[in-house]
């Protein structure tokens, strides 16, 4: 084992592991007996990470157990009874506060507040993708623990095989959440087994997963999930690492269901560090090109330029794409912005082209351009379109001196339905590129709307 050093200033906080999750005492105390720390090299491993492997080396101290005697029933019946289970109301919780405080939080510390606070009235929420890390962290907090999953009798095979490692690799037994067996039937036997393909994911996704998550959390009082910010910018960029519930209620009632998402500011990159550094198990779909896991006929594999969240429904858009599981999170792009704080437009460049009605359609139908050019369809409410705003004028300013033009359309109101009968549009902000001299149009395929993917789409034709 080699020492490493830890600058002392770097991480005062908290992190050392007991059989009774962590205690209270200060990884900068114990630096001072010893101004270096004894942690085995994990190249490339985060602070967080570092802090992790930190607690689980102490926790790797053999302890004193003192042997508890063996009773008779009778004996046990004089026992004192264990004081009860902390009920709802015993738990004052301002939740914005404690996501105030716990911000700035690793999630082993996050993990521990949570299931230090709820003990066995939360549980876990794993997908079967990289959200292991919230087992992994779980483990390490040495705190019981739940863990349940949706199982929608349609995911791949790896999945159910990783369930399975999962559960030998740590000891667990998973909770199986299933679908109503009556609903999943009147689907199949109405509209059969890819109705999805056709009118969109809602429907199956809430017979085999929004009701009978429903139902497990009415049975809880707080859950973990694996959701992170950088995951779908648009919606879960304001992610806070614990919150009300925005769309389920727990046991207690409405508004009650406490969410936990520790892993809320990691990115797609320090996770992987971190699986790969404590050597979890993963799984299999991830070496075959799945950034993100769901079930079988609804995720893909992706490009490496892709984001992750383009394998899943792929044939819909970026605002569909938040399933009724974590719907809520679309609140933290509303109230929409007001218009006036984009003098009542968006993309407002003197480069940016404005097209009329009688102009976009005549584009869409032309057979032969002398230009090429990029046309956003929009609307200046759509919290989409605002998040694009910044992006766009950029686009427009670097564009400028070259052969392609930047124009805008204002495709809501009485312009939508011509926008999505003749101009591919399903949602909003739509971006097409008109090539010269062609009388096609591209649409622009990615999610990415920031200023670099935006920018490579242009140049790939020119
Ligand atoms: S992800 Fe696809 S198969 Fe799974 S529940 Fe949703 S629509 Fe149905």
């Amino acid at each position: 084992m080699e020492a490493v050093s830890w600058p002392a200033a770097s991480c005062s906080v908290p992190l050392v592991s007991s059989g009774s999750g962590l205690k209270q005492t200060s990884l900068q105390s114990t630096f001072k007996s010893s101004s270096r720390v004894w942690l085995p090299r994990q190249g490339g491993l985060s602070m967080r990470a570092y802090c992790a492997v930190a607690s689980a080396e102490v926790a790797a101290e053999p302890e004193q157990v003192p042997l508890k005697p063996i009773l008779t029933p009778a004996q046990q019946a004089l026992q004192p009874a264990k004081p009860p289970p902390a009920q709802s109301g015993e738990i004052e919780l301002d939740p914005e506060k404690l996501a105030e405080e716990m911000n700035t939080c690793s999630p082993l510390e996050i993990m521990d507040r949570a299931l230090g606070m709820y003990g066995n009235d939360i549980a876990i929420a794993f997908g079967g993708a990289e959200d292991v890390a919230l087992i992994e962290i779980a483990h390490q907090s040495a705190r019981p623990y739940r863990v349940f999953t949706l199982d929608t009798g349609r995911m791949n095979p790896e999945t159910y095989r990783f369930f399975t490692e999962v559960e030998r690799h740590y000891n667990i037994q998973i909770e199986y959440v299933f679908p109503d067996a009556g609903e999943v039937e009147k689907l199949t036997k109405d509209k059969g087994m890819f109705s999805f393909y056709q009118d969109g994911h809602e429907e199956c996704c809430n017979i085999r997963r929004i009701r009978p998550l429903s139902k497990k959390l009415q049975g809880l009082r707080s859950w973990i999930t694996g959701q992170r910010r950088d995951q779908l910018p648009v919606s879960r960029g304001k992610l806070p690492v614990v919150q009300i519930d925005p769309s389920f209620d727990g046991r207690d009632g409405p508004e009650t269901l406490l969410k936990w998402n520790p892993l809320a500011s990691m990115s797609h990159n320090e996770i992987w560090r971190f699986l790969t550094n404590m050597n979890v198990p993963i799984n299999e779909l991830h070496t075959k090109g799945f950034a993100s896991v769901g079930c079988e006929p609804c995720t893909r594999s992706i490009l490496p330029w892709q984001h992750e969240r383009e394998g899943r429904w792929w044939w819909e858009e970026t605002n569909s794409k938040e399933l009724g599981i974590n719907k809520g999170n679309m609140n933290n792009v509303r109230p929409y912005r007001r218009q006036q704080e984009f003098g009542g437009d968006l993309y407002n460049n003197p480069s940016i082209i404005k097209f009329s009605r009688e102009e976009m359609r005549a584009l869409g139908k032309t057979t032969s351009r002398e230009k090429s050019g990029v046309v956003c369809l929009y609307a200046p409410w759509c919290p989409h379109c605002q998040a694009m705003d910044a992006a766009y004028k950029e686009l427009a300013t670097r564009l400028e001196g070259t052969p392609v033009y930047i124009a805008k359309f204002r495709a809501d109101g009485v312009n939508k339905m011509m926008c999505q009968q003749e101009l591919m549009m399903t949602t909003f902000p739509t971006i097409l590129f008109f090539p010269k001299n062609s009388t096609k149009f591209i649409k622009y395929p990615s999610e990415r709307r920031d200023i670099n993917s935006l920018h490579s789409f242009v140049m790939s034709f020119m």
